[in-house]
């Protein structure tokens, strides 16, 4: 199959969250598998041309936007190590900003338009390139208008008649709303502004829109596929989702073996596998734990528990059960905490306080840092996650190929990848964390204190876990192939109108 992937984001060269990780790994997936994949994204200014060899096609793209048309460049690089091509689509005032979609906590007031520009420019280049991929998988809101332009306005056209489409939603929370004016920004016409199609309470909404164009949708975890479909966690678009419920898909993201693997990761001390004794332990991951906590500022200390936390500081992350507990511990438990995060300044400010009373307990970095992140990934023993929604989630699978043990909430991709100890999960030696339903502070306190006991009191059983969480397959290939029959489906559905 001739796939195209676009996003907004794409892993080495733009990253805010897990979509970017997921946009770098899934094309070199497919490939793999034998498909011709071609991945475009915006060519944002923070993007090193020199790095990632990023070179002009000489195709200008001229793109109505309104009753304006704004021009701008194709570029192109590769994806590293693949023979990927990643067009970028470049536009000196909406992509030259040191943001993705805002900056300073406030989104950009005109990403309506630049993300319009960008949906318009992948079809335009298509045109300019003579090129006609079988398949369109389009990714979140920023691209959510592809489907529409391609039913709506191409459908007689040769080059587009055939092309399928397929959206993934990797969080239903970011949906693309913006005022009614803004739909002469889309060039779609108005009669698609009502309540079924692109209208959502008054408001354009570009999640929606790919939802009810796009030939099939997928998600990041079949659990999130269900739990999307109801009224908590629909975000209101759980009737759209309900409606659809025959196209919709959950699969999970793998995760990169060429960036995340203990054995082979260059930003650690040692590298380190799923081969040790169960009663000695892994002697390479205790090792990166001793090396974590002198880079963290923290006693060396072998048999005290190290509780990592990395990822976004927004309240989807369960903060609001995190902070009360953590506090609680620092106060009376002799555990230790590396937290790495940024976001919300509320939570920053509440962190640094909680740090300047606790140092010796809580090492703490408010700010971006992948090579650090690899490291509390691999140095901790066990890393909290008890989120209030989880689309997939991709640290906790981080934590279980690298041999920490992840305290997770029951839902989304976190219930679909951690398997709760329980006498029967110990048993059958699958047991991989620790998982709690309610999203209570109780609840989390709970499932540390049963992992700090274990931790204490049954070694060779952590240990297990430990192996089991490494030994399992975090790959990509399973999930490729499921994209792959998705693809194939949504082809399917497309020929049939
Ligand atoms: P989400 O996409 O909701 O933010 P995921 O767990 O799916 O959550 O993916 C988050 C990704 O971003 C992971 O690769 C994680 O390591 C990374 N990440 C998040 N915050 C930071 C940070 N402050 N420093 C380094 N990496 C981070």
């Amino acid at each position: 199959m001739k796939i195209l992937l676009a996003s907004s984001e794409v892993v080495p060269f733009a990253k805010t969250g897990g979509l970017a990780d997921v946009a770098g790994a899934l094309p070199r997936a497919l490939e793999k598998l034998g498909h011709e994949v071609t991945v475009f994204m915006p060519a944002y200014e923070s993007i090193s041309k020199s790095e990632f060899n990023v070179e002009p096609t000489g195709i200008e793209l001229r793109i109505p936007i309104g009753h304006e048309i704004q021009s701008g460049q194709l570029l192109r690089s590769q994806l590293p190590d693949s023979n990927i091509s990643v067009y970028l689509i470049e536009h000196a005032h909406y992509f030259g900003r040191s943001g993705l979609y805002g900056e300073n906590g406030n989104d950009y007031l005109d990403n309506c338009e630049r993300f319009t520009f960008f949906s318009r420019g992948v079809l335009e280049s298509l045109r300019s390139l003579g090129s006609s991929p079988d398949l369109i998988h389009v990714n979140d809101w920023q691209t959510g208008l592809i489907p529409a332009l391609i039913k709506c306005e191409l459908s007689e056209h040769p080059l587009f008649r055939e092309m399928a489409s397929v959206i993934t939603v990797h969080n239903l929370a970011y949906q693309g709303l913006f005022d009614y004016e803004k739909m002469a920004v889309t060039g779609l016409d108005p009669k698609y502004f009502n309540w079924q199609q692109m209208e959502f309470y008054q408001k354009l909404n570009l999640l929606k829109t790919g939802l009810v164009f796009s030939d099939a949708i997928s998600t990041v975890s079949p659990t999130y596929a269900k739990e999307i479909q109801g009224a908590e966690q629909g975000c209101g678009l759980e009737g759209v989702l309900k409606n659809r419920a025959h196209r919709l898909t959950g699969i999970l993201n793998g995760i990169d073996g060429d960036e995340w693997n203990p054995n082979t990761d260059q930003f650690l001390p040692v590298n380190f596998n799923s081969q040790f004794d169960l009663r000695s332990g892994n002697a390479g991951k205790a090792k990166c734990k001793h090396e974590l906590q002198i880079e963290s500022k923290l006693e060396p200390n072998p048999n005290v528990p190290l509780i990592g936390i990395v990822g976004r500081l927004a309240s989807q992350k369960g903060w609001s059960l995190i902070l009360p507990v953590l506090r609680q511990w620092l106060e009376s438990v002799e555990a230790q905490w590396v937290i790495l995060g940024t976001g919300d300044p509320d939570y920053h400010h509440v962190l640094s306080t909680l740090h300047r009373s606790y140092p010796t307990k809580l090492a703490l970095t408010l700010g971006f840092s992948n090579e650090y992140a690899h490291r509390i990934e691999a140095g901790s023993d066990m890393f909290v996650m008890p989120s209030q929604y989880e689309p997939c989630g991709l640290n906790q699978m981080y934590s279980m190929a690298y041999g920490t043990i992840p305290i997770v909430r029951h839902t989304g991709g976190l219930a679909d990848t951690v398997i709760n100890v329980s006498p029967e999960t110990l048993e059958n030696k699958t047991a991989t964390g620790f998982s709690f339903e309610d999203f209570s502070v109780g609840a989390l306190d709970n499932a540390i204190t049963r992992a700090v006991r274990m931790y204490y009191e049954n070694r060779p059983t952590w240990n297990q876990l430990i192996q089991t969480g490494m030994n399992r397959d975090w790959s990509w290939n399973a999930s490729a192939k499921r994209y792959e029959e998705l693809y194939r489906k949504a082809i399917l559905h497309h020929s049939l109108g």
